[in-house]
């Protein structure tokens, strides 16, 4: 994610957390010093503040440890303001395998819990002047609640909860991953309209919450209906053969005119005729600001290549770009490049099979 700040790798996961982060812990000090408390108070607020977020990637990393399990990569965890993102590359289609991957990470908060309590002090549920004033006293027992909250929030059925997850996947075993899909959301689609009418009675942030779900459970379903119509087709019926490239040894200045006289935006980055990476219109764009027109097209190139071949089907070649976050893919094997697939062909493929279905009605 953009504008992130890395804090290291634990697992083998990186972890970032987002700029925005630092005005939650500007906005905890300054409201728990305006409330009167002391610097004492106010440190132990930030210090359990900063106990829950690291109870989140916890949380997290309990989903990409599960993921690896079954051989689905984490990209990173991304620490927000409101909780934690771990980008697995692919979620599985597998409804046990997605289950176990969903679950993994309220039961991480749950672990948590069971391994607090027996330290925690249960007198201070009742003291509300402790509620208001944070300190050694109660500080573990207000992390257990924080947990015990994460992990049944995390376990509400509606999508982009993990309970959404599981729901889906739990449906999947006897709907198959599509019906699943679309009877989830609209469950997730209830809940979300549950919270956005309590949202008029209690909170305001419940009628945001109530708007996210419903949006996330609309995505879920839209990205279902893709791979179900991708699905139809394979790479064939998209393949461009005449691939754009650029040597790596051109400078950044020879790729910013070959994207000036030509169409394309995505090039196959090559070395003697070699494909050694890709590069983009918005990576050429982006060189020239970082390493100068006199630059090497070597230096800024992804080298990640991703290859899939012509029968492969639609859907796969599609989810693997989506992963890899790259607008192209290339068809062949090691080496020997056959054509590649555009992200903006399929949406072409898409929106011409969707205008024709129209036409017929
Ligand atoms: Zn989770």
């Amino acid at each position: 994610m953009k504008y992130s700040l890395y804090l290291g790798k634990i697992l083998g996961v990186k972890i970032f957390v987002h700029w925005t982060f630092a005005f939650l812990v500007g906005w905890i000090v300054i409201s728990t010093m305006r409330a009167g408390l002391g610097v004492s108070a106010v440190l132990w607020t930030l210090g359990l503040v900063l106990a829950i977020f690291g109870c989140i990637v916890l949380h997290e990393l309990g989903h990409a440890l599960a993921g690896r399990k079954y051989k689905v990569q984490t990209k990173h965890i991304t620490l927000l303001p409101i909780g934690g993102v771990a980008q697995l590359e692919t979620i599985p289609e597998n409804p046990k395998q997605e289950l176990v991957i969903a679950l993994a990470g309220p039961a991480v908060n749950f672990i948590i819990v069971l391994i607090l309590y027996p330290f925690a002090n249960s007198h201070t549920l009742l003291d509300t002047e402790s509620l208001m004033n944070i300190g050694a006293s109660n500080f573990l027992f207000f992390l257990i609640t924080v947990n015990l909250w994460l992990a049944l929030f995390n376990l509400i059925p509606a999508f982009p909860m993990d309970g959404g997850r599981v729901l889906r996947a739990l449906l999947a075993i006897w709907l198959g991953h599509g019906k699943a899909t679309r009877v989830a959301s609209v469950i997730g689609q209830l809940f979300g309209i549950a919270f956005f009418l309590t949202g008029f009675v209690y909170s305001p942030s419940l009628i945001f919450i109530g708007i996210f779900i419903v949006l996330s459970a609309q995505y879920e379903k839209s990205l279902v209906q893709t791979v179900e119509f991708l699905h139809k087709y394979k790479v064939l019926d998209v393949i461009i053969r005449d691939i754009p490239s650029i040597e790596s040894s051109s400078s950044v200045k020879d790729a910013a005119q070959v994207l000036l006289s030509t169409q394309n935006k995505n090039f196959v980055v090559t070395t003697n005729g070699k494909p050694v990476g890709t590069i983009t219109r918005d990576e050429i764009v982006k060189a020239m600001e970082t390493v100068g027109e006199k630059g090497l097209i070597e230096n800024v190139k992804s080298a990640k290549l991703s290859y899939v071949s012509e029968s492969t089907p639609l859907d796969e070649a599609w989810k693997i770009m989506q992963g890899a976050k790259s607008p192209l893919i290339l068809v062949g094997m090691n080496g020997s490049l056959t054509g590649i697939v555009e992200e903006e062909n399929i949406a072409e493929l898409m929106l011409l099979q969707s205008a024709a279905a129209m036409s017929k009605r």
